[in-house]
């Protein structure tokens, strides 16, 4: 049983505890973005782009309205660079909560288990930068209820009450990725795909824009190839990998381009891979698959009039690479190429084989029943 004593000390401690939380400081709010170099300035490095010459109109991004859809490893460090960037507003959807298990990344903190991760993360982003309007959303997209008010938020969230500029998602699971896809091929909503493999070595940024590009359902996901035996990952009791490095580099490049798509400078890049241990970048393009299973990718399709045959078209600029480190597809020189993946950019491989089908044919592909146990399993480790 506790004793006076210990009661006493555990009041002194959260005394303690109080005075340093009203002792803080958070800075007031600024109207408008200035490029006066002063120490108080927290927007004057932002704001020397301009001045460069690298970007023409960067107090714009307080315009801006991105949606965040998952806050874990990738999600919350990107939440955290678009806020220090000077985002206009963030819309963040997770409904995890922060768990110990997950302070092997960056962002989260000790203090901060038990609570939401939108929640943690709101109240984190609003000190860092109390300019940025944060909307939080603590629930699962899924589920049929919560997709229709996650389609409502990404077609009027915006400061201005009109769709939000972009979605990225940073989810971790096949159903979250087709829920956003399906969300944004119906809205002709541009978002960004991104992803780490569950090994925690490899991951990959992508850009859609429906109807111009490649959707996530137009052909199997791209994953980049990591040598690595698919069996060690099946083992019983263990759990995916991560590494905050991975989650942070993939976390970079998606905030990067999308700091580009939203402000137009430098290119923006369609299909960015990562693979750590090699340190190599494969980058492809991808175009839409004129026999989507998705009628909304159909009809983007038509809309912005892109015809021709799908899907894949090779990168421009040929990488130098270690041919030998490539596994799955590219596993030496004088391996027989699957000729289903022959225009796959080095490095990379479908996540499942493409569906053989009539190309021209309307109907959507039908995957034979044998077959969806042995892709359920593929992309849950994706
Ligand atoms: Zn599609």
């Amino acid at each position: 049983m506790a004793t006076v004593e210990d009661l006493m000390r555990k009041i002194e401690i959260l005394e303690s505890q109080l005075r340093d939380a009203q002792s803080r400081k958070q800075r007031v709010k600024i109207d408008k973005m200035s490029s006066e170099v002063v120490d108080s300035n927290p927007y004057s490095r932002l704001m020397a782009l301009k001045r460069m010459g690298i970007v023409n109109n960067y107090e714009q991004i307080r315009e801006c309205t991105v949606a965040v859809v998952g806050v874990g490893g990738v999600g919350s460090v990107t939440a955290e660079m678009l806020t220090r960037c000077g985002i206009g507003k963030l819309i963040l959807f997770d409904y995890d909560k922060v768990e110990l298990a997950n302070m092997n990344r960056l962002f989260f903190q000790p203090h901060q288990c038990g609570l939401s991760k939108v929640d943690a993360a709101a109240a984190t982003l609003q000190e860092i930068n109390p300019d940025v309007v944060i909307e939080t959303h603590n629930f699962n997209i899924t589920t049929l209820d919560n997709f229709n008010t996650f389609l409502d938020r990404i077609r009027l969230g915006s400061l201005s009450s009109g769709p939000v500029d972009l979605v990225l998602s940073c989810v971790d699971n096949f159903e979250a990725r087709m829920a956003i896809n399906t969300a944004c091929n119906e809205l002709g909503q541009t978002w960004f795909e991104s992803g780490v493999s569950e090994n925690a070595v490899s991951g990959h940024i992508q850009f859609i824009c429906p109807g111009e590009t490649a959707c996530f359902a137009c052909a199997p996901p791209l994953v980049v190839a990591s040598n690595i035996d698919e069996k060690t990952l099946k083992k019983d009791g263990v759990c995916a990998a991560s590494l905050p490095t991975t989650m942070g580099i993939v976390a970079g490049f998606l905030v990067q381009n999308s700091l580009k798509y939203l402000l137009k400078f430098g290119q923006v890049t369609k299909y960015l891979g990562y693979s750590a241990l090699t340190d190599f970048f494969p980058t492809m393009e991808l175009k839409p698959n004129t026999t989507c299973e998705d009628s909304f990718c159909r009809k983007q399709q038509s809309t912005k009039k892109l015809i021709e045959k799908p899907i894949v078209e090779p990168p421009k600029e040929e990488t130098v690479v270690h041919e030998e480190d490539w596994g799955i597809t590219l596993v030496d020189e004088s391996a027989v190429v699957d000729e289903s993946k022959k225009e796959v950019a080095k490095g990379l491989s479908y996540a499942y084989e493409v569906p053989v089908s009539d190309v021209t044919s309307e109907e959507p592909v039908v995957q034979e029943e044998g077959d969806l146990d042995d892709l359920m399993a593929k992309l849950k480790s994706l």
